[in-house]
């Protein structure tokens, strides 16, 4: 009897060990920039990877600043996740830098990014850094299209399956289900987008999410990618927009107080959104951020 107790009592610690162990130990350590990389990234890697997302959907991936919180994740990843194009050309590359780990080097197998897997709106057309010019190579805000990311999805299968050749099944599996569930959401959002009255944006962030669907643009409160706007460029916009409908949407961390002015004078809606969802977001959370887009443009019922 006694003996008995004793080993279920030593079976169900060892149960309990094992357990521990698996959580801790993940196949792959996954470092993603931002929260709708790491929605991407636990979705593909889900049973397998491990992820942390180093910023929250209230900063602004174009002015982050390098922390030691960044670098201390990025020392022992496998994996790193961005959206790339230059978006974190201001932080990232100093962030890996200082964590001394050749393994997520650009170039590395350990280094991924969205933009580069995917075409790009914007590439080649005229951009000045040094007017301050955000987006020199093309648009980088690929993670608006839910339809771009279901290819990106497949790509970071791909390269999760390189790094951990063991799991390339569960990652190449867990790729096509994302890609499934956007298939299975798109009709609805067509038909929900089909007569948006049109959209001006702070920045050009949700450019992906408006061609994908048809919703006009029609226009952004900065002129260019970056650079805060004149009041001049403000009174303009609202005087060729006067008599039209829409609505305007700005990010977290941009000035609420041009949109704001903006859409009042127009009599419309001005809607503070994140461009990514929130910070546990799995590819679910990601397709419900999107919808939660698709709600904001969609004429009002
Ligand atoms: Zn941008």
């Amino acid at each position: 009897m006694f003996q008995s107790v004793l080993v279920s009592v030593i079976g169900a610690l060892l149960g309990g060990l094992l357990t521990f162990g698996s959580v801790q130990a993940a196949a792959l350590d996954v470092v993603a920039t931002s929260s709708g990389m790491g929605a991407l990234a636990r979705t593909v890697g889900a049973g397998r990877a491990q992820v942390t997302v180093l910023a929250s959907p209230d900063r602004d991936l174009h002015r982050l600043q390098a922390k030691p919180m960044m670098i201390r994740a990025l020392r022992d990843a496998d994996l790193v996740v961005a959206v790339g194009a230059e978006l974190e050309v201001g932080w990232l590359p100093v962030a890996i830098a200082s964590a001394a780990n050749p393994r997520i080097l650009p170039g590395q197998p350990g280094y991924f990014e969205a933009a580069a897997q995917v075409d790009l709106l914007e590439a080649g057309s005229p951009a000045d850094r040094a007017l301050g010019d955000v987006h020199p190579v093309g648009n980088p805000h690929v993670n608006m299209d839910p339809v771009r990311m279901a290819s990106v999805a497949s790509a970071l299968g791909e390269r999760m399956a390189l790094l951990d050749p063991a799991g390339a099944e569960t990652y190449r599996a867990n790729a096509r289900a994302f890609a499934a569930a956007t298939e299975q959401r798109m009709d609805d959002w067509q038909a929900r987008l089909a007569d948006a009255p049109g959209v001006v944006l702070y920045h050009r962030d949700a450019l992906y999410l408006l061609d994908r669907f048809g919703v006009p643009m029609l226009g952004t409160i900065e002129e260019i990618p970056g650079v805060p706007p004149t009041a001049q460029q403000i009174k303009g916009l609202s005087e060729r927009l006067q008599g039209r409908s829409g609505v305007v949407v700005y990010a977290p961390y941009a000035s609420a107080q041009a949109p704001e002015r903006l859409a009042k004078g127009l009599g419309w809606n001005a809607r503070r959104l994140a461009l990514d969802p929130p910070m546990d977001a799995d590819g679910n959370g990601y397709l419900d951020h999107i919808d939660l887009w698709v709600q904001t443009l969609a004429p009002p019922r």
